[in-house]
């Protein structure tokens, strides 16, 4: 794989939502065992039938997705990761072939680790356990919510989910993305995409620019979207103790079995 690795640095943990719920005694289990790397837009993690040897965990700013590539050529999206989760052997024990494709979306910082290493660890710490077993059943929600997404609901309205999904991952209103990036995204061509953007862009929920889309009313966008979105958002909330803002931004992941001063701290700072 294609990565600069350094040790990690020392507010890393911090900029992984996941990470920063670990307690102290967790997260120094796992300081010897992560490296600091740093992602490329565009590069492959994984690809179906290749053994996932790493866990990912994207940082601020960084996001992946998870494809099915078909036959066709065409690849469809199923899941999208940032800062909120991690990526490779999260739902399987490590060491597995991969099904799907895992692409960077929009490059920047990571961890990442031995899968074999994160299952040892899982043994010594029930905490950790607890945050990934938690963490792979929200993926597997976000996964079965695009399958219904995918067949039932009109492209505008998954255009909107999208955005509101990117907006979560970012913590940002202002999204660096292309139009054509998001016409892959939702396997739709770039002409019919650019009329979509252009149709909220006139209802004035979001402002397109060259490289980037900025959500100018969140609530009106969340009323424009499916309801898939908010369903997954919620079972985040519900099953990894999620802390969603009242502009629903994700800033914090508080699992009940891993209490811990950071996340008090970033509780506290809503
Ligand atoms: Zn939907």
């Amino acid at each position: 794989m294609n990565v600069r690795t350094l040790p990690p640095r020392p507010d890393a943990f911090d900029r992984n939502l996941l990470l920063r719920a670990l307690a102290p005694a967790d997260r120094q289990l796992l300081a010897p065992l992560v490296e600091d790397v740093t992602l490329t837009t565009g590069q492959v993690l994984f690809d179906p039938g290749q053994d996932v040897t790493h866990v990912t965990f994207p940082l601020d700013g960084t996001v992946t997705t998870l494809l099915v590539p078909l036959l066709d050529g065409r690849t469809i999206e199923t899941a999208t990761v940032g800062r909120e989760g991690a990526l490779g052997g999260v739902v399987s024990q490590g060491y597995l072939p991969a099904f799907n494709r895992a692409v960077v979306q929009l490059g920047g910082p990571a961890l990442r680790m031995s899968a074999k290493q994160l299952q040892e660890v899982k043994q010594t710490s029930p905490a950790i356990r607890n945050v990934i077993t938690r963490y792979a059943d929200c993926l597997l929600a976000q996964v079965l919510q695009s399958v219904a997404c995918n067949a039932a609901h009109p492209i505008d309205q998954r255009s909107a989910r999208w955005l509101l999904t990117l907006q979560d991952r970012l913590g940002d209103d202002t999204l660096p993305v292309t139009q054509e990036m998001l016409a892959d995204m939702l396997g739709v061509r770039r002409t019919y995409l650019c009329g979509v953007l252009r149709g909220l862009q006139a209802k004035g929920l979001i402002q397109i620019k060259r490289r980037q889309v900025t959500i100018t009313d969140r609530a009106a966008l969340e009323d424009a979207a499916c309801e898939c979105h908010a369903r997954v958002r919620e079972h985040f909330t519900e099953v990894l103790g999620a802390i969603y803002r009242d502009d629903g931004k994700l800033v914090a992941v508080k699992p009940d079995a891993a209490p811990a001063p950071s996340s008090a701290l970033a509780v506290k700072a809503l």
